[in-house]
């Protein structure tokens, strides 16, 4: 239902054509022709509403005029029509589910029926048609329905695991995978001359906040965290928690003098921020950062995250709560 016009266009033709392919699996049975047409057509109604089903229905009866003209044909096409308009308008009720589905199949058997008895006089065959007829409209209808439904879970449990897998869930910030696959597909367009910065980034002494206040507490200062260096960042910077009380900001198309811009924006943020803690108190803290920069700090593209790495490192060493470029020696 709430699919792009495009793709509802889509389905309606695949539904259409489905539905011509159980026509041409149909039965003979008098001057008519039984066969389960009908079924994606209400698929189509309940699944994506007026668009898919009124194109579905054009190719059905379209197709059915194809097999051939005359009063049958005209008869199963008004049926399609009024099947398809029921559909439309049960689709769009608040009825429960299970009450849209039995009532669509119903009506499409009901006025199957209603052609059999005009069309057929055998009253024999009417005799062991109609039961079947509606045996098998039922069953092939929940069958279908059934399978469409275990479909549709297992993509939407699909499209879930997918986004969580490169998502962090404490801080909603990418995770390390995620991290990985946008560096190496950074790593891949570096030959095209583009500059790239990345930022390591440290809680300090953060041990000490879990120690005092319990770990839970150390969890909102993370979330807390996470929150600054996003609107430090620019919107474009693939900000990360690659573990831990550890962060980075991968900075795409980025000179070492704006990095350092961004990195001292993100220290001194942290420094002045309170973090509000579940109980009511506000704590400090602050953060170390390792910057590196291909090409000018790093010429081997493959190097930037342990340079960065050495350079939050020699933060740590030589002090805290500071930046720290990674080979200054070479600059
Ligand atoms: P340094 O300045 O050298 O980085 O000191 P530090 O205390 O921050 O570093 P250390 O590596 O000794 O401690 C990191 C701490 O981070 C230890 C661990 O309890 C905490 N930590 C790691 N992951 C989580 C987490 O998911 N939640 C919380 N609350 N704490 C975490
Ligand atoms: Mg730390
Ligand atoms: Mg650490």
């Amino acid at each position: 239902m709430n699919s792009s016009i495009k793709k509802k266009i889509t389905t309606g033709v695949a539904g259409g054509l489905f539905s011509n392919i159980l026509m041409q699996y149909s039965i003979p049975v008098g001057t008519t022709i039984i066969d389960m047409r009908h079924i994606p057509i209400i698929l189509l109604a309940y699944f994506g509403g007026a668009v898919p089903a009124i194109i579905g229905m054009v190719l059905a009866i379209a197709g059915r005029f194809l097999i051939g003209i005359n009063i049958s044909s005209y008869m199963s096409s008004l049926i399609m029509l009024a099947v398809t308009l029921f559909s439309i308008i049960i689709a769009g009720t608040s009825l429960r589910d299970q009450a849209k589905k039995w009532g669509m199949l119903t009506f499409a058997n009901l006025l199957t029926t209603i052609l059999f008895f005009y069309l057929i006089e055998d009253q024999q065959l009417l005799f062991y048609l109609i039961p079947c007829y509606w045996l098998v409209s039922f069953l092939s209808g929940y069958v279908a329905f059934q399978v469409l439904h275990i479909l549709f879970k297992s993509q939407m449990m699909f499209d879930k695991y997918k986004a969580e897998s490169t998502i962090d869930p404490l801080t909603g910030l990418n995770n390390v995978r995620k991290f990985d696959e946008v560096f190496n597909s950074c790593m891949a367009d570096l030959e095209k001359k583009k500059e790239l910065s990345l930022l390591y980034i440290d809680i300090d002494f953060f041990k000490k906040i879990n120690d005092t206040y319990g770990h839970s507490e150390g969890d909102v200062v993370l979330k807390d965290l996470g929150l600054i260096l996003r609107s430090c960042a620019r919107p474009t910077d693939i900000v990360s928690r690659n573990g831990g009380e550890e962060f980075t900001v991968l900075l795409v198309d980025c000179s070492l003098d704006q990095a350092k811009k961004i990195a001292e924006r993100i220290r001194s943020t942290v420094e002045e921020h309170a973090f509000l803690l579940n109980s009511g108190t506000e704590v400090n803290i602050t953060v170390s950062v390792g910057l590196s920069n291909f090409p000018e700090t790093t010429r081997n593209g493959s190097m930037i995250i342990k340079d960065a790495d050495k350079a939050l490192y020699e933060a740590k060493r030589t002090g805290r709560n500071k930046v720290c470029t990674a080979n200054q020696q070479l600059l």
